[in-house]
């Protein structure tokens, strides 16, 4: 992911100043008001590349993935797939190139349902292909995701949750699909286990040519998996980079927090502190400024009134006063 590309071959997957407002209501007398779950977001993922993208619950993160599915229209902007906006697709034709891989892979299944049939359903749903090829198409991708062949006639409540969430990656992939959102994908997982996915994830990658949005709170999860990360807060991508500069060297105090809230294996020290003091905002009523400036241990007068827009800082992209001197040199 860069924001600046300019290859001739489109990114797989695009969002230009994608925006997604809802109108809420806080209580039963009270108007509603405008929340921006989404708020300008203008990213590109090229083919083979892993985005993660990065934000405390409540960013906007899960709306994103949404819209990137096709289950949630944008209040504005475009999303592009190989360069053609989204919105000449239907929600099928969308399927067959972006599908999902949610964090809980026993609610995704359908119980009632045997893994084979479970697999299965997206090919007989699209009609991809001939009938009598489902089997051994679905077999291959059981073997390719680690599945033994005699789950296949097994229910989801017979095997383990790594083994589900296998089933649930097979799912996802037996259509082919270009682009693939992996959201939370091991953390409903034991900790023994998450890594054997994180890895089957990379190998897939490599197998099928994949390419991956990863959507996660865990940035040991992101800095393994991710080839560039963007941060979201309240809604707006607030950094971004190649993975290598933002863990080194990141630019923005959110960045830098999160960074900070990382748990260290180091003995006696303990929870790090997360440099966060106030609590995450009410989105239906964002501080002014810049809407970090609540909690950011570097705010500036400027902060509380104006607003910061991307800036481009040594290979990374971020939104944020203390960059301005080098938007003025530029
Ligand atoms: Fe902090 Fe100001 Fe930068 Fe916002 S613009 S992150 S408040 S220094």
């Amino acid at each position: 992911m860069t924001a600046t590309t300019t290859s001739a071959i489109p990114p797989v997957l695009e969002t230009r100043d994608l925006h997604c407002t809802f109108q809420v209501r806080q209580g039963m007398f009270k108007p509603k008001k405008p929340l921006h779950a989404v708020n300008g977001v203008s990213l590109k993922v090229n083919k083979g590349d892993v985005l993660g993208l990065v934000g405390e619950s409540g960013c906007g993160k899960s709306t994103f993935a949404r819209i990137l599915l096709g289950l949630q229209a944008p209040t504005s902007g475009d999303v592009r797939i190989d360069g053609q906006a989204t919105t000449a697709f239907t929600r099928k034709q969308i399927a067959r190139r972006i599908q999902p891989i949610f964090q809980d892979p026993y609610s995704s299944l359908n119980p009632r349902k045997t893994i084979g049939t479970i697999i299965t359903l997206p090919l007989s749903v699209h009609g991809v292909g001939d009938p009598s090829e489902w089997r051994g198409k679905v077999e291959r991708m059981m073997d390719l995701c680690g599945l033994p062949k005699r789950v296949y006639d097994s229910y989801p409540n017979q095997l383990s949750g790594g083994q589900r969430q296998r089933v649930a990656i097979a799912r996802a992939l037996v259509m082919q699909p270009e682009v693939v959102i992996c959201d939370e994908p091991t953390s409903a997982l034991d900790v023994s286990v998450q890594s054997q996915i994180l890895n089957l994830l990379q190998d897939l990658r490599g197998e099928l040519g994949l390419t991956y949005v990863l959507i996660s709170h865990n940035l040991a999860v992101v800095e393994h998996m991710a080839t560039s990360v963007a941060v979201m807060y309240l809604g707006r991508i607030v950094e971004q980079s190649d993975t290598d500069t933002l863990f080194r060297a990141p630019k923005h105090p959110y960045t830098e927090a999160l960074l900070a809230s990382v748990l260290t294996p180091e003995p006696g020290k303990g929870v790090p502190d997360a440099q966060l003091g106030a609590t995450f905002p009410n989105p239906i009523n964002p501080p002014s400024g810049c809407t970090f400036h609540t909690r950011c241990p570097k705010v500036m007068d400027v902060c509380r009134q104006v607003a910061p827009r991307p800036l481009s800082v040594d290979g990374s992209s971020v939104e944020c006063h203390l960059h301005d001197a080098q938007r003025n040199a530029a």
